[in-house]
């Protein structure tokens, strides 16, 4: 029996990138587990991704290459051979592209898989230098992490291994024990020295109730909550003059945005009491270090970027930036150097190509968006956009055309594979090589194939070799292997990198980047924002300018251009569809609903699987009592949830751990499983 150890590494779209180590019998992976040297996973996986290798194994995984043979989204299909499916795919875009161009044809995919190589670039390159449409990435994030480069630039800002040192813990927006497991202890070991944990969430989830304060706000015043801060702390003389002075720009213009907003109006948008934004104001200033972690649900409404603003000012403004464990942390990325551009190719995006964000995959399958270039094909991979992407009935409209040739790159017949002609048999993290960057910790990990792919699955790197091939690409980016990827895909040389190479990432699996000790990381200890002006903006420059570049996920992380000039300063919006926006919408619809991620799904992964689906249990939608009983609806009856742009039906789970107006449904189920 040969018995042997692989260094892996989780692929999942979550910030805490676990370090895996596969256990390998006879060319079978038996065993997946969190690797107990790393300091951030510390042994552990989630309940998720801790039986990986059944994932692998399952009887469900696609092997082959398939093509329809039913109706759309029957799911019938029968396995045809790579060189098969390949040919159909050539004659279909080749006819495609000579009656209506390139434009015609739209990728779709986001962060299936996280890796650097597999992940979301991969296919960039390729639909480039086809000339499609650009699918214009802005699910997550986007907003906020132009909000954050306005204010404090791309910067990684703060180890979340130095939380142990911080005093004063605010977790916005962000369920740590669900979502960010491995942060946990080190949140909770400040909290045994003595920090105080204070969740701002309008639900009571997990992280709220092992916190020391629980903040109950309306969802999507974040923005507000934030300046009513900044108003008590310059009010209050709570800042830090001489960090203020020497590190900042804009302080008088933040001070009279702020004035707008005193604690009695704070009150009413928000629904946080006057005395506790009093008590988080005063607390957040005094007792540090202070230290802030946003999470993603933050940016989801009107005013989410301009939420992330104002929480960015307040490290600055109180001087928390001066001790290690004090700041904000929005996401340690900016730390890798990935050369993005390298993989991308932007360059080789023609002047005009059209662009589709995501979000509007309905609407332009079904004509709706009005494109000059109508969709004729769409290529999915890395995503299920039916069970991701809004409006779900008209997703599964412009997914039904007869005319539409759909091609999906997958694991398993998810609900947007079911819609597909061809299905192409994608690997899963054991089966292929990849270098993984985290956005939740600092480590860079290698991620060595366990064993051989099953069947004919390839790596999405291998997929788009073959499909450039096919199309007659002769561009030495394709003669890479994913060693060669890997080497380009980092700038090697930078301090970051310093004496790491793939070489030691493949004696240890995984290397700190050389960033210094979580012990002594205070990068912004003197200023050094990497902003225009070297300093935090509380008055964006960029902002101002006009015409910035924004990460708009179009291609990579970094790239796209607006000429939309923006507020310079942070402020407060409404959301688009509450009672002030839109009264009469508010009146048909008088419950808000808020998706965050399952405990045991990540984004619509393993809303197939058996032992996720039972430990998730059936699809819930948390109802406040007050809300329950003028409805007449009793816990575990099935419910209907529906607007305009959809409808499920759920179990109602009748509780106060949500406030009245806002009933709560996980996202991640899948429509057939
Ligand atoms: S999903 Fe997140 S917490 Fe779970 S194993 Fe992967 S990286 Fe770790």
């Amino acid at each position: 029996m040969l018995e042997s150890s692989v260094l892996s590494a989780c692929p999942h779209d979550c910030p805490d990138t676990c370090v895996m180590i596969t256990t390998v019998r006879d060319g079978v992976a038996v065993k997946v587990r969190g690797n107990p040297d790393h300091p951030f996973t510390r042994g552990g996986l989630c309940v998720k991704v801790n039986d990986y290798e059944h994932r692998v194994y399952s009887s469900d995984r696609i092997l082959q290459p398939l093509r329809r043979i039913g109706p759309k989204g029957s799911g019938s299909f029968e396995t045809i051979s790579w060189d098969a499916a390949l040919a159909e795919i050539k004659t279909r875009w080749t006819a495609i592209i000579d009656e209506s161009g390139p434009a015609a044809i739209l990728p779709y995919s986001y962060l299936g898989t996280q890796g650097t190589l597999n992940g979301l670039s991969v296919g960039d390159a390729f639909f480039n230098k086809l000339g499609a449409t650009i699918s214009e990435r802005t699910f997550c994030d986007s907003g906020a992490i132009t909000a954050f480069f306005m204010t404090c630039g791309p910067t990684a800002a703060i180890d979340p291994e130095s939380f142990v040192h911080s005093r004063f813990i605010v977790l916005w927006a962000i369920n740590s024990i669900s979502t960010n497991l491995h942060h946990w202890p080190f949140i909770a070991e400040a909290q045994r020295r003595g920090a105080k944990v204070v969740v701002i969430d309008p639900v009571t989830t997990r992280t709220a109730k092992a916190a020391d304060w629980h903040i109950n706000l309306r969802p999507g015043t974040d923005a507000a909550l934030a300046l009513g801060m900044i108003n008590v702390i310059i009010a209050e003389d709570l800042i830090d003059h001489d960090y203020v002075e020497r590190y900042t720009v804009g302080f008088e213009d933040l001070k009279a945005r702020a004035a707008a907003f005193p604690p009695a109006r704070v009150a009413e948008i928000t629904g946080v009491a006057e005395d506790d934004l009093l008590a988080l104001a005063r607390g957040f200033a005094t007792t540090q270090p202070s230290v802030i972690r946003m999470g993603v649900a933050i940016e989801r409404s009107a005013s989410g970027g301009n939420a992330v603003r104002a929480l960015s000012c307040l490290p600055a403004l109180v001087g928390s930036w001066r001790h290690c464990g004090g700041g904000i942390m929005h996401m340690p990325i900016w730390a890798f150097p990935v050369r993005w551009d390298a993989l991308s190719r932007p360059d080789w995006i023609k002047p005009g190509t059209p662009v589709v964000n995501q979000w509007r995959l309905g609407q332009a399958l079904t004509g709706e968006l009005g494109l000059a270039t109508p969709i004729r094909s769409l290529m999915v991979y890395n995503s299920n956009p039916i069970v991701v992407a809004p409006e779900q009935a008209k997703l599964e409209q412009g997914l039904s055309r007869e005319d539409l040739f759909t091609v999906v790159s997958e694991q398993f017949l998810t609900d947007t594979a079911r819609f597909a002609d061809i299905v192409l048999p994608a690997t899963t993290q054991l089966e292929q090589f990849d270098v993984m960057f985290s956005w939740g910790h600092l480590y860079l990990t290698l991620n060595e194939p366990a064993i051989a792919p099953l069947g004919e699955a390839v790596p999405n790197t291998e997929l788009f070799r073959r499909l450039a091939r096919t199309m007659g690409f002769d561009d030495p980016y394709w003669a890479m292997t994913d060693e060669d990827m890997a080497q380009m895909a980092f700038d090697w040389t930078s301090p970051a990198l310093e004496g790491i190479d793939l070489a030691t990432l493949r004696a240890k699996g995984y290397a700190r980047l050389n960033v210094g000790s979580a012990d002594d990381f205070v990068p912004h200890r003197e200023g050094n924002s990497p902003t225009p002006s070297g300093k935090c903006e509380f008055k964006s420059s960029i902002a101002a300018g006009g015409n910035m570049v924004l990460p708009l996920f179009r291609q990579g992380y970094m790239g796209g251009q607006s000429g939309e000039a923006l507020d310079p300063l942070p402020d407060y919006l409404p959301a688009r569809e509450s009672p002030q926006t839109n009264p009469q919408l508010a009146s048909r619809y008088p419950l808000g609903m808020l998706s965050p991620k399952s405990h045991a799904f990540l984004n619509s992964s393993y809303g197939n699987l058996r032992k996720q689906l039972h430990h998730a249990g059936e699809q819930k939608v948390l109802i406040n009592p007050a809300d329950a009983l003028t409805r007449g609806i009793a816990a575990g009856d099935v419910v209907r949830v529906y607007n305009d742009r959809g409808s499920f039906d759920a179990a109602a789970d009748v509780s106060a751990d949500t406030m009245a107006g806002i009933v709560v449904a996980p996202m991640g189920y899948w429509a057939r499983r």
